[in-house]
């Protein structure tokens, strides 16, 4: 008699438009679901966040679960977050977890889902002066392109990665690559990046809540504010110690004896002659090209951004201290009989004054900001009416968090969030091949509201039949608003 083949009985998760076939043991392609002994089982623990006044920040994945003595009734109340919860699909099917719980009197409900963004990226802001790119150059991973820088903020860098353009309107391997860079940063992990092309290539590595690497050096101030604000700022503390000071930016550089917080202060002419675009007295655009120098400009030596002084009106022995944005670059020069500044000693309050204007810099940091677009199949598995549901957040009945995490809600059309992956838990983001990111988000209303808006009223479960020993439990967020809170919502301000 002939061998015959065992084959291990297979199911299929139908939680994604991929439809894996899984073997007994195995798991999906998206690592998040396997099957368990015929059964299909989500990997990750749906996670819960306790209300408790002792709010510990940040959750550590692998940190032991605290103190919870199972009774979520007269324990402190448990938020239900979408991390762990599944996804379900297709679309018309209801959400995951659809909880209710009596939150001061008023029945609420919480509707939980791990969606699936085709439609997503990340904003990342980068606290740095450095030139990291001209505004539209392409950003690369594995030589795959993934996003663009754009227009800088105050002290910042921005850059806008991932979106359908590059998850799905590009090559396979594009939309993997994207899509890889994408999970990596919303769940916090580090990402090599290159900025540009050949003749200006920068390399940029990003972690979210992590100073940024800029071509291999870590950075480690934000500015204090722009060249003209800092002469503002700190004009005062200059006032006897120096004649001129000149702040080196990129973007404005201030002159002290031109700029009105000298005139306030009389500080005399001193025949200064700045090599850029004058734009109102002591303001200079473009002193230089854009780099990884002096104020995020290309150079190294200052006195590069100067012409000759004036000689009707400079003299001999001239003070003239130049400094950064940061302060982290500073020098001091006095005019010899040429009226060409000399390289000197910095007096000790000189020197004072760039070390104070270090200490007000703020750390420089990468922030990551998940954002993307609850379309109409997601908000299908809340209500069999979607539009209602955008109606309902868009009048502050209904909330909208990510992983318990308040999201912006952009105004407009449709749902479209955004959040900052340091408030939600780690490990918030997976991932399906198709290729598209999965995050959670939570829809949470008063009961009544949801029925109103056509919700999946028969699938609400209490709350105590949800939370289990099973569930991971973290700690609130120390700046996060409790997403059941009444301050949250539109009916609370109504005059009774
Ligand atoms: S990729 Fe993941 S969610 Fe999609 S069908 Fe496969 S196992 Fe299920």
């Amino acid at each position: 008699m002939a061998n015959e083949r065992v084959m291990p009985e297979k199911i299929r998760c139908d939680a994604c438009p991929v439809m894996c076939f899984i073997a007994d043991g195995k798991i999906g392609a998206c690592d998040r679901y396997a099957n368990h002994g015929g059964d299909l089982v989500r990997l990750d623990a749906l996670t819960i966040i306790e209300n408790t006044d002792h709010k510990l920040v940040p959750f550590m994945k692998d940190s032991p679960v605290e103190d919870w003595d199972g009774n979520i009734i007269q324990g402190n109340r448990p938020f239900v977050t979408a991390v762990g919860a599944g996804t379900t699909y297709p679309d018309y099917k209801p959400a995951p977890f659809i909880v209710s719980q009596d939150v001061e009197g008023v029945d609420m409900v919480t509707v939980v889902t791990e969606g699936i963004f085709s439609y997503c990226g990340v904003k990342v802001k980068i606290d740095t002066d450095r030139h990291i790119g001209h505004e539209c150059d392409i950003v690369r991973v594995n030589g795959e392109p993934i996003g663009h820088v754009m227009t800088s903020e105050y002290g910042s860098k921005m850059l806008s990665l991932g979106g359908v353009e590059h998850l799905t309107g590009g090559s396979k391997k594009e939309g993997r690559v994207t899509c890889d860079a994408l999970l990596k940063l919303c769940n916090r992990e580090a990402v090599d990046m290159v900025i540009g092309t050949e003749d200006h290539a920068v390399t940029l590595r990003v972690e979210a809540g992590k100073p940024p690497i800029i071509n291999g050096d870590e950075e480690k101030l934000m500015r204090v504010g722009c060249g003209s604000a800092t002469i503002g700022m700190f004009a005062k503390q200059w006032l006897t110690h120096v004649d001129d000071v000149v702040v080196v930016d990129d973007h404005i550089t201030g002159v002290l004896s031109e700029h009105q917080a000298g005139k306030m202060l009389d500080v005399p002419p001193t025949g200064i002659k700045i090599n850029g675009r004058r734009s109102t007295p002591g303001r200079y655009f473009q002193v230089a090209e854009p780099g990884t120098g002096w104020g995020g400009t290309g150079i190294e030596d200052p006195l590069l951004i100067l012409g000759p002084f004036n000689p009707k009106v400079a003299w001999e022995g001239l003070r003239l201290l130049m400094v950064s944005t940061t302060g982290e670059q500073y020098a001091y020069f006095e005019l010899d009989s040429d009226l060409v500044p000399q390289p000197a000693e910095i007096p000790h309050a000189l020197r004072q004054s760039a070390d104070l204007i270090a200490e007000n810099c703020e750390p420089s940091i990468c922030s990551v900001l998940f954002m993307g677009g609850a379309g109409g199949s997601l908000r299908a598995g809340v209500t069999e009416n979607p539009v209602r549901l955008t109606q309902s957040v868009k009048n502050a009945l209904t909330f909208v968090s990510c992983g318990g995490a308040e999201a912006y809600v952009w105004p407009g059309g449709g749902i479209t969030v955004m959040v900052d992956v340091l408030d939600m838990p780690t490990g918030s983001f997976g991932y399906v091949p198709t290729p598209a990111l999965v995050a959670p988000i939570e829809f949470t209303m008063r009961t009544a509201d949801y029925g109103t808006l056509g919700g999946h009223m028969s699938e609400i479960k209490a709350v105590s039949a949800v939370v289990s020993e099973d569930t991971r439990k973290v700690s609130s967020m120390e700046n996060q608003a409790d997403p059941m809170a009444r301050s949250n919502y539109s009916w609370s301000r109504e005059i009774t």
